[in-house]
């Protein structure tokens, strides 16, 4: 009796779940916010956070947009949903920047009540032993690969329980019925002249004509 009492009376305190939606966004598209969407409703998370990449090691073979641009048109894709905020964390660290780095500063500033989740593209998340010391990476926040439509899942689940099993991690595999839509796509329609409409938001699509973005 006592021993009940005592159970219902310890509550433990739920954590809030915050999904981190790191990409290069160059330029964002309704792909990605049809992705961030379904993650945050599938995984009851209370918001999605966008973090646009600042100076990362990792592409050194093309030049991104400049990261203001970049940062811009996020913030422009995402105002309509409540649920969206975006943060200039990676865009305005000096040098280069590690997803590390950012899951070590929003763990601070957030603090134990919350869970952190990095969504991010199927793709990325293979070659996801490449990054900046992923042991520590893996230790402090869950990952979430989304997948296109027709992507085929076989490679990533066999990843998945590698990684699962290697880092005693967390990691979800979440499909997108969204759009079969690619920033990389995008810019090549940009440079051939051709229409990119109901690929991204109208304000984002206007923001990239406005600045001549992608033409060469
Ligand atoms: P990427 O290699 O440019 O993208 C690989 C694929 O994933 C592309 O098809 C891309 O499609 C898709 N993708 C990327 N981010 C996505 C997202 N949030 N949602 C849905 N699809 C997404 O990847 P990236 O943009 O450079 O990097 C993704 C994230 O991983 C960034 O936050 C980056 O900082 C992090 N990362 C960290 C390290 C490290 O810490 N060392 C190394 C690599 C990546 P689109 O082109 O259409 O977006």
């Amino acid at each position: 009796m006592r021993g009940n009492r005592m159970e219902t009376s310890i509550r433990t305190k739920e954590k809030l779940r915050y999904a981190i939606m790191g990409g290069t966004f160059d330029p964002i598209h309704f792909g990605h916010l049809a992705a961030a969407e379904t993650v945050r409703q599938k995984l009851n998370c209370q918001k999605v956070i966008f973090i646009p990449l600042g100076n990362p090691p990792h592409k050194k073979n093309r030049i991104l947009s400049d990261p203001t641009h970049r940062y811009t048109m996020t913030v422009l894709a995402t105002t309509s949903n409540p649920f969206f905020e975006v943060s200039s964390i990676e865009v305005n660290r000096e040098g280069y920047t590690y997803t590390l780095n950012t899951i070590e500063e929003l763990n601070k500033y957030y603090g134990s009540e919350v869970e952190l989740l990095f969504i991010t593209g199927a793709d990325a998340l293979l070659e996801i032993e490449t990054w900046y010391k992923v042991e520590e990476l893996l230790k402090l926040c869950s990952f979430v690969a989304v997948t296109r439509p027709g992507y085929d899942k076989s490679m990533l689940e066999q990843k998945l329980l590698y990684l699962q099993s290697k880092y005693n991690s967390e990691l979800h595999i979440i499909d997108v019925p969204g759009l079969n839509i690619s920033s990389t796509d995008i810019r090549e329609l940009i440079k051939t002249g051709a229409s990119i409409k109901y690929l991204v938001p109208e304000v984002v699509e206007q923001y990239i004509f406005k600045h001549g973005l992608f033409r060469e």
